[in-house]
């Protein structure tokens, strides 16, 4: 079910106080209008309607779409040790609230990045797997291995029979396209099935560069 509540926000630029709707869940079979303004970066997105100015609600929100058995939780966070915190946190809740084995079949992803949590439910969408589409923003990534440590890369469209990938660049503060045959998709994450990485999850995860670094280096030892 999605949930929200009202709050009470004074703007942090001019100290106007406005009433904002923070959503704490959101599902989708009972809410396919608030699933489009989530997509549109709309949701638990304060703006202030004397200056404009914009800034995401620091409120933790969970995900949650039943027919592709997907739950994301998001916890809005910058800060690596404090990310690590709440990972252990939901593990463990949700372990002792016994509501894993609720969950059997469902992929399970922890994210801390609003942009991060759009890209996992396009990605599902498409009807793809983020763990194949991690290792593949890898091998783009790889491609300039010096431009790297710069560059943020995120699932952009399935088009035809091609995966769009946007490249931003933080050091020329550039975005570049790049596209990748379905074929390679298909043949990436046949090979991840066949090394035992399941299409589902048994716990909470965090599915993103970390993780597919670490299934490379369980290739190649
Ligand atoms: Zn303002």
């Amino acid at each position: 079910m999605s949930l929200n509540s009202k709050q009470n926000v004074r703007c942090p630029k001019c100290g106007q106080m406005t009433d904002v709707t923070v959503w704490n869940s959101v599902t989708v079979s009972d809410s396919v209008d608030l699933k489009q303004d989530l997509l549109r970066g709309q949701v638990n997105m304060f703006r202030c309607p004397s200056c404009g100015h914009a800034a995401l609600m620091p409120t933790p929100m969970l995900y949650h779409d039943e027919e592709k058995r997907l739950m994301i939780s998001f916890s809005p966070c910058h800060d690596p040790i404090l990310k690590s915190q709440l990972f252990d946190n939901i593990r463990k809740t949700s372990k002792e609230s016994g509501e894993l084995s609720n969950l059997e079949g469902y992929n399970l992803r922890f994210v801390t990045d609003y942009n991060e949590l759009l890209e996992k439910i396009l990605i599902f969408d498409n009807g793809m797997n983020d763990k194949t589409v991690e290792m593949i923003k890898l091998m783009i990534l790889s491609q300039d291995v010096d431009k790297s440590v710069d560059r943020v890369c995120r699932f952009g469209k399935r088009d035809g029979d091609e995966i769009e990938f946007m490249i931003y660049d933080a050091r020329e503060n550039q975005t570049y396209t790049s596209r990748v045959p379905i074929a390679t998709y298909e043949t990436v994450d046949t090979s991840l099935r066949e090394s035992g990485v399941k299409p589902y999850s048994f716990d909470w995860e965090q599915v993103d560069g970390a993780y597919a670094t670490k299934l490379l280096q369980g290739f190649n030892n």
